[in-house]
């Protein structure tokens, strides 16, 4: 299986979304994680952010690239380097 490499923005804030493609993706390649890493900078309301921590189970279905309201989400086909583009879906 072709493997790809996945990148999320740091900007990501997964709440302000509602964890769009970590619901979407059908592989489970993404995790969230604490945007801030010392508890005592997180406030009552922690914010997180998204992670590609489980990228070997992605198959550029590229679902997630569209899905972000911010194009922070970027598929890459590791042996080409060709980039994974999808095209925006008309009900985001
Ligand atoms: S391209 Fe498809 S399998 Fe890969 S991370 Fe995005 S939604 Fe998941
Ligand atoms: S869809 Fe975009 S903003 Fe939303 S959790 Fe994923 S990377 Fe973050």
């Amino acid at each position: 299986m072709a493997e790809y490499k996945i990148k999320v923005k740091k900007s990501c804030d997964a709440e302000s979304c509602g964890f769009r493609c970590q619901e979407a993706c059908p592989r489970g390649v993404f995790l969230a994680v604490p945007a801030e890493r010392h508890k005592e900078k997180q406030s009552i309301y922690p914010r997180h952010r998204i992670t590609p921590r489980f990228s070997y189970f992605c198959d550029g279905c590229g679902i997630c690239i569209p899905i972000c309201p911010s194009q922070r989400i970027k598929v890459v086909l590791k042996m080409t380097g060709e980039k994974i583009l999808k095209k925006p879906l008309a009900n985001k």
